[in-house]
């Protein structure tokens, strides 16, 4: 009998033998095939397009294909109709469709497809696909891959190019071979700024969706009005935050060089990753440990200017010492330090975590570490990472996080102690909120 029934089938069981961690596609392939048929069968009948109907079904039965070594002209339809039902139905299937122009690169390369074949198309009403021709597609994938190298999970992207038994993938000799998997992949501001590029309400990503860019606060991303509104309940009074200070910030363009690039700097860094070590938000308070240590302890970093010490933002300041507290132990200097009333910074935390929740992340459980940055002579800058479940577990608890943080010199080993965040408070303040002014 067949271990599967239609209902195990349709609730995705054939997907597992696709997961990098089983790796067995060809034997999902006859139960993804029934269910596509069946599915196509159906569509027709009340005249709709199945791929744009039930799209995941043709992921899953696409990426089988592929992944079992299929580069026949089946395979090549079900990837393009994958693609575009993906395209128009899912703003959050960056990453799968990213794997499938993996695989379509492929099955072009073995079909000896290489030119502009624009009458193979001629049924596809839409621009992107002009992307998916070709020798767009292959290139594009390889520019993609080589601008944000760690946003498909290795694993996965191992799985789609390293084949036993099946011909090379072009796309990894383009990339050097399996060798690029094993570079240390260096992030620098402008992959970070990559990463982060979606839109911060529905997730979308471009090319799927046009994304623009906050004229307020010019941090957050939005795909369209609504998306903008939805968020805008929120986002007010962060974004008149940041839009004052930026006014603020003009004062010293003239009258005081040196802190207008500081403060530049700052309201720049801040967002990015922090220095050499993003992970840190993670090693601090020992996530792997505990995941909601995220949600009663805070990190403190104290950070100073090194404005020479690269050219990318990443390094513009260093991290000097770091320390975990429990909020409910600093609460007094969290609220000073953020010049917030007594009882705000309570209500603060809660906003930020609550807003952290909402960020979509990825179709997994995440979890938020919140952190202070701090600078003399400038404003402190209090916020939530989002570590989602896969990133914990790939990296492992590192004990000396703290040797890493910055690019050259392992400044960060001195712990950042209760009574340093105290006399912080009293020597750097007076510049903390001139930007209110
Ligand atoms: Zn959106
Ligand atoms: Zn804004």
């Amino acid at each position: 009998m067949s271990p599967f029934t239609r209902s195990s089938c349709v609730s995705g069981a054939p997907h597992i033998f696709s997961l990098p961690e089983i790796d067995r596609p060809a034997e999902a392939l006859p139960y993804l095939k029934m269910l596509a048929e069946e599915d196509i069968r159906e569509s027709t009948q009340i005249g709709a397009r199945p791929w744009i109907r039930n799209p995941s079904l043709y992921l899953r039965y696409a990426e089988a294909l592929a992944l079992s070594g299929s580069t026949d002209a089946e395979a090549k339809l079900m990837l393009e109709h994958a693609i575009e039902g993906l395209m128009q139905s899912d703003a959050r299937s960056t990453l799968e469709i990213i794997l499938l122009r993996i695989h379509l690169a492929h099955v072009h390369r073995c079909q000896n497809i290489q030119t502009t074949k624009a009458k193979e198309y001629a049924d596809f009403a839409n621009s992107f696909i002009h992307d998916l021709m070709a020798c767009r597609n292959e290139h594009y994938v390889i520019q993609f891959l080589r601008k944000n190298p760690d946003f498909i999970p290795h694993e996965r992207l191992k799985q789609a190019l390293i084949r036993p038994g099946q011909p090379e993938r072009h796309i990894l000799k383009a990339l050097g071979g399996s060798a690029w998997f094993d570079k240390a992949v260096k992030q620098t501001f402008k992959m970070h700024a990559r990463a982060e590029k979606m839109c911060f309400t529905c997730g979308g990503r471009e090319p799927q969706k046009t994304l623009s860019l906050c004229g307020g606060c010019q941090h957050h991303w939005y795909c369209s009005k609504p998306c903008q509104v939805t968020d805008w309940k929120t986002h007010r009074i962060f974004c008149g935050g940041i839009s004052n200070e930026r006014k603020a910030l003009e004062v010293f363009r003239i009258s005081d060089p040196d802190r207008f690039q500081r403060k530049t700097d700052w309201m720049k860094w801040r967002v990015g990753p922090l220095g050499a070590n993003p992970d840190a938000p993670i090693h601090a308070p020992g996530l792997q440990r505990d995941h909601s240590r995220g949600r009663t302890h805070i990190i403190i970093f104290f950070a100073k200017h090194t404005p020479h010490a690269s050219r990318d933002m990443t390094h513009k300041f260093q991290i000097e010492s770091a320390g975990v507290f429990r909020t409910s132990d600093i609460m007094h200097e969290f609220e000073s330090m953020m010049d917030w009333a007594p009882g705000e910074g309570k209500m603060r935390i809660a906003r930020i975590l609550s807003s952290a929740d909402a960020v979509w992340y990825g179709n997994e459980p995440q979890f938020p570490a919140m952190y202070i940055l701090l600078c003399t002579g400038v404003t402190p800058w209090f916020c939530a990472s989002i570590v989602p479940v896969s990133a914990l577990l790939r990296t492992p608890y590192d004990p000396n996080w703290r040797l890493t943080m910055n690019k050259d010199e392992p400044v960060a080993e001195r712990e950042l102690d209760l009574q340093f965040v105290r006399a912080f408070q009293r020597t750097s303040f007076p510049n903390i909120n001139d930007v209110s002014a």
